[in-house]
């Protein structure tokens, strides 16, 4: 079967991989039917992670189950199925608290890679979420958002506690980024302020519900959210990209009693204890639960609700999957959608 492996940083390839089996009884086979690249595998393709020699790549996924191990109970062979970065066990004191990606039985959700045509899904019966019947063809990008960056934006709005009355700042006009604003308005805000400068990206953050836009950044970003809100800032921010300068901005555009969501994927992010003692800021966040929220997700999309896939901007075949990388990396594109 064809998959995608990251040599080195800007060396992507398409290849002849080994076909994945059933290795623990509660795994399940996946015939990957859409696959995408991440923001999160621009760091090491980037060289800003390290790269361990030849790595399999993609961690986000739709597909119909191939086959499943003798402990897996609810998913069957046959279903589609969205899954996610992690794979849980959903039963655990820390999953059923709603903390999935925390599971003290975590495994990566794609540990042979999801820019395959196939791919193994550990902890099958956690993990995956079927679909009650086989998708409208049209929803499938959709599905594959759910699977991240739409589960990793509304983790963000949730944990910004977004809601009826607030007003919600998004800080990062990426793919979740962007979802985070679709998020905040599907969750009743009443005002949200994405924060972009990038008129592609601002026109889909309009078309996701932002009711306003910021070009602004760093402190100078802070200084426009605060004016915007009558010197007070924002109730609730999602920081969506993981810097040290988007962490700040975030913090700096919170009103105090606020709250920030963080799920970009921090990178060398240093919070100053005694700033952050007077900001009266809550913060919380971290690597998105998205098993939390996925059943509710799938059936917002199977019910015409939301259209979250508008994200992929660009799709391409699997074995195109360099172009992906190369196009996102140039920011030439928002998000790369692969089709095995
Ligand atoms: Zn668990």
């Amino acid at each position: 079967m064809r998959g995608t492996v990251l040599y080195a940083p800007r060396d992507v390839r398409v290849e002849e991989r080994p076909y994945p089996t059933v290795e623990a009884p509660t795994d399940a086979v996946v015939r990957v039917t859409a696959t995408c690249v991440c923001g999160s595998d621009l760091w090491p393709y980037r060289g800003l992670d390290d790269v361990e020699g030849p790595s399999p790549m993609g961690h986000e996924y739709v597909g119909v189950v191939e086959e499943v191990g003798g402990e897996v109970r609810t998913i069957r062979p046959g279903q589609f199925v969205v899954g996610s970065f992690f794979a849980s066990d959903n039963t655990c004191e820390i999953c059923r608290a709603g903390y999935q990606s925390a599971c003290v039985h975590r495994q990566p959700g794609a540990p042979t890679g999801a820019q395959a045509e196939f791919t193994r899904v550990p902890l099958a019966d956690g993990t995956l979420v079927a679909t009650t019947a086989a998708p409208d063809p049209d929803q499938v990008p959709s599905l594959l958002a759910a699977s991240d960056v739409l589960g990793t934006g509304w983790f963000g709005a949730v944990a910004a506690e977004a809601g009826p009355g607030k007003t919600v700042v998004v800080v990062g006009d990426g793919a979740v980024g962007l979802l985070a604003v679709l998020a905040a308005r599907e969750l009743g805000a009443e005002r949200v302020i994405a924060m972009s400068r990038h008129p592609e990206r601002q026109r889909l953050a309009t078309a996701f519900g932002a009711t306003d836009l910021v070009t602004e950044r760093g402190a100078e970003g802070a200084d426009r959210i605060k004016e915007l809100t009558d010197g007070l800032g924002a109730h609730s921010v999602v920081e969506a990209v993981g810097t040290q300068q988007s962490m700040l901005q975030a913090i700096g555009s919170a009103r105090p009693g606020g709250h920030v969501g963080y799920v970009g994927v921090s990178h060398g992010v240093e919070l100053h204890g005694e700033r952050l003692f007077y900001t009266h800021v809550h913060l919380h966040g971290g690597p998105a639960p998205v098993r939390r929220f996925l059943p509710d997700l799938v059936d917002r999309i199977i019910d015409g609700r939301i259209d979250p896939g508008l994200v992929f901007d660009l799709q391409l075949p699997l074995d195109d999957a360099a172009e992906g990388y190369r196009a996102m990396d140039e920011r030439r594109a928002v998000k790369a959608l692969l089709w095995p």
